[in-house]
Formats: C-alpha cells, sequence, structure tokens
C-alpha cells in the first residue's frame, strides 16, 4: 500500500528528504490501457509492482528538485502479436521545482519543471513518469512473437474446408475400388 502520497515538493527538497516504498500498477488508473488485462482468476493479475524512490536536494545552483526512480516490471501488449510482453520499466528522472512556468530560464530548459505544490500527489507524479517512459508502439524482438488467437480461428477454418471435401474424396475413391 502507498504510505504516503502527498507531500509538500519544496519542504521536500529544502530538507533532502526520501521516501522510498512500492506501488501497484492497479493503483495508476491512467495506465491500464496501455498494459494487458491478464486472464481473470489467475494470481498475478494486476499484482505488479514498481518499486519506487523519491529524493529532494538542491542542483548545483540551489534549485530545489525531485529525483524520481521506478524501477519494476510491466505487462505491455505487444503491438505486432498483441499478446503481453513483459517490459522492465528503469527510470530515473529529475525534476526542478518551479514557481511558475516563466521562472525556468533557458539554460534549464533542457530539465523537466514541474510546479511547486505543497500537496503533490505522488501517485499521479508517478504515474506521469512512467506513461512518457513507455514505448509508444511495445513489441517483441523479431522472432519472439507468439501467434495471434485470429491465426489459429483461421486454421480451424481451412480444417473444416478440408473435411468438407474429404468425404467427397472418401467416397469417390470407396465407388471406384
Ligand atoms: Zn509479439
Amino acid at each position: 500500500m502507498f504510505e504516503q502520497q502527498f507531500i509538500d515538493s519544496l519542504d521536500f527538497a529544502n530538507n533532502s528528504r526520501e521516501l522510498h516504498g512500492k506501488i501497484a500498477m492497479a493503483e495508476m488508473p491512467r495506465l491500464q490501457d496501455k498494459l494487458v488485462v491478464l486472464d481473470v482468476g489467475f494470481e498475478h493479475d494486476r499484482k505488479e509492482e514498481i518499486n519506487y524512490t523519491l529524493r529532494g536536494f538542491h542542483d548545483r545552483n540551489g534549485k530545489p528538485m525531485l529525483e524520481v526512480k521506478l524501477v519494476g516490471l510491466c505487462q505491455l501488449r505487444c503491438q505486432r502479436c498483441l499478446q503481453s510482453l513483459t517490459y522492465p520499466l528503469k527510470l530515473v528522472s529529475q525534476l526542478l521545482l518551479v514557481q511558475n512556468w516563466n521562472e525556468s530560464s533557458v539554460e534549464e530548459d533542457e530539465i523537466d519543471s514541474i510546479l511547486a505544490d505543497n500537496h503533490l500527489d505522488l501517485l499521479a507524479l508517478f504515474e506521469e513518469e512512467i506513461l512518457l517512459s513507455l514505448p509508444f508502439a511495445p513489441r517483441h524482438p523479431v522472432g519472439v512473437c507468439r501467434p495471434v488467437k485470429e491465426g489459429y480461428v483461421v486454421e480451424e477454418i481451412d480444417q473444416i474446408d478440408q473435411i468438407d471435401k474429404n468425404p467427397f474424396a472418401v467416397l469417390s475413391e470407396l465407388k471406384y475400388m
């Protein structure tokens, strides 16, 4: 379970605080359509957990920063074969805390910024970071994809065709034997 969902982000950075813990993928609603729904009833259904570390610090210019580290396994859907794909999530993101969007200067453009918030929702923050880091169209490596379910259906229809034809073939063979 999530121990502390809200923090005062500036206080967190100014006092070099740190938080560790685990979050379940199921706790992040916006991630759900990216993830594979494993067969209902399976023990591992939506039990995937992500380890998080949140660290507050000041950068070399004395600016308040947050560092987010997220590590865990996600079950995504392969866009080629539509089967599940285990994606190892490992992201480290450093975020500058700004009072407003005009504050970040040109040299800070390459650093991601978030608005300082005395009631920062960590779950929403982690969810956003995960969404940004997941591949847009995840795929198994070439040759690893398992057959698509529809493929089996096509094969079954082919077999029925053969059965339809075969009785005549068998009959004619019997007739002329
Ligand atoms: Zn695949």
